[in-house]
């Protein structure tokens, strides 16, 4: 075999090499097709090879691809402003262009502090976080994470960041409403600012969907609301960290549509590009970037990469193919069928203890018993093995499984592009029917 100077994900492994795709497939070497079942990283949000996408990146790179955003700006980069500035909610209308998910959560860490700096409370630096979360690999977004697998090497990391538990409702008290599971979760919130004292909170950032950390899971009704509540009342702002769940994944134009909560910061990623090229950024309202420009007029974040106009053109392009074909509205109709679909498959297969999600990002939670709803040691690699499984018959999903031994689950996504057909759902599910049943049937043994 020829030798490989790449550090993989995984050292000592082969990897099939891609070769091409389309839509929703992907193609390797060998000529082997994949449903790509969860848009790569929850990212190639419109399907592989769209035409107009590598027309508009033509057309950019003909003109300029790299102009030094301390230098210029550029109409793409402007354009893309406005076109977020309009999508996002209330007065989330300035974007901080970076390039991946990790450097936006880090970015807008960053401006919650500064903004404090600039009202005069030099104090207020930390931001609190959820355990069973995810904001990203480098050492500051890892330290706001709560991905237990993802950080544990790592600990103490390079802040301490004050956690809270998320709502988790497949595995709340039993007997416990949701209306009352919601507050009781929001308001661990209020005891962790006090603990720490409000002074020295800056922000409180989360996830409106749990992703890489726990595989969809959704927060009940009420929850967000109570979130934003006790943010006000401690001059805590808040971060929707809408890297997974934002442009449309999740049925709304970002998670946190569905809640109808203001966030006063916002990080994007993945689908902002749908993965034709490295972009990301940091959203923060007009009081936000107003009070640091009466102040001292500076952002210190900022990449080598940030702005540049190649990167801008090709997410404008991917927002305006989400517009035309409507793909926001597809993600929640086509969405809750492939819920459906996923729930039929949950009820059928003893391995999986609930079907979750919200439009076109869903979640499988394995357990060991569907009665008890004990999970299965991490250790065992269930889910691991049902990835795997799946890949052998050519269908990507995604590990979720960062929550606590013992506390949270082995779980997957499902989160193929927004652009998915009901047939070609019913393909993913015929699939990943075969891929479960069949480590089922090795449990068994
Ligand atoms: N935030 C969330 C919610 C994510 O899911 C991810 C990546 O999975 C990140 C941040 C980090 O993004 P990136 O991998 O582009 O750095």
């Amino acid at each position: 075999m020829q030798r490989s100077y790449v550090i993989k994900p995984e050292l000592g492994k082969s990897y099939p090499f891609v070769s091409h795709g389309k839509g929703i497939y992907l193609y390797d070497k060998e000529g082997k097709r994949y449903i790509d079942g969860c848009s790569g990283a929850v990212t190639a949000s419109i399907g592989h090879a769209v035409e107009e996408i590598a027309e508009a990146m033509y057309a950019q790179a003909r003109s300029v691809s790299f102009a030094y955003r301390s230098h210029f700006s550029s109409d793409a980069v402007e354009e893309l402003g406005a076109k977020l500035a309009e999508w996002a909610p209330g007065s989330l209308n300035w974007s901080f262009f970076v390039g991946s998910g990790s450097e936006a959560t880090e970015t807008a860490q960053k401006i919650a502090i500064q903004y404090w700096q600039e009202k005069g409370y030099a104090t207020k630096n930390r931001i609190i976080s959820r355990w069973m979360s995810y904001h990203g690999i480098t050492m500051g977004a890892l330290s706001m994470s709560g991905h237990v697998l993802r950080r544990k090497r790592f600990v103490p990391l390079l802040a301490d960041c004050p956690t809270i538990a998320p709502p988790y409702p497949y595995r709340r008290p039993e007997g416990m409403p949701l209306e009352a599971y919601a507050l009781a979760c929001a308001n661990e919130l209020e005891t962790a600012i006090l603990r720490v004292g409000p002074e020295h909170v800056a922000a409180f950032i989360a996830e409106p969907v749990i992703g890489a950390s726990g595989g969809a899971v959704v927060p009940p009704d009420g929850y967000f609301q109570r979130i934003r509540e006790i943010c006000d009342k401690y001059q805590v702002l808040f971060i929707a960290d809408e890297v997974m769940t934002g442009v449309g994944r999740t049925g709304k134009r970002f998670g946190i549509d569905h809640w109808g909560v203001q966030p006063d910061l916002m990080a994007l990623g993945k689908g902002m590009s749908a993965g034709y090229t490295p972009m990301a950024a940091a959203m923060a309202t007009d009081e936000i970037i107003e009070t640091i420009a009466r102040g001292s007029g500076l952002i210190m974040a900022g990449h080598t990469y940030s702005a540049n106009p190649q990167s801008a053109a090709v997410s404008l392009a991917v927002l305006r193919y989400v517009e035309q074909h409507r793909l926001v509205d597809r993600a929640a109709e086509r969405g809750a069928y492939l819920l459906n679909r996923l729930r039929e498959l949950a009820d059928e297969l003893p391995l999986i203890g609930e079907a979750r999600g919200l439009g076109m990002l869903c979640g499988l939670e394995f357990v060991k018993d569907k009665k008890t709803r004990e999970p299965f040691p991490l250790a065992q690699g269930v889910s691991a093995r049902i990835i795997k499984r799946a890949f052998e018959k050519g269908l990507l999903i995604y590990p979720a499984t960062g929550g606590l031994e013992g506390v949270a689950g082995d779980a997957v996504i499902i989160a193929p592009p927004l652009t998915i057909t009901t047939e070609e759902i019913d393909e993913l599910i015929a699939l990943l029917k075969e891929a479960v049943s069949s480590v089922q049937q090795e449990l068994r043994q």
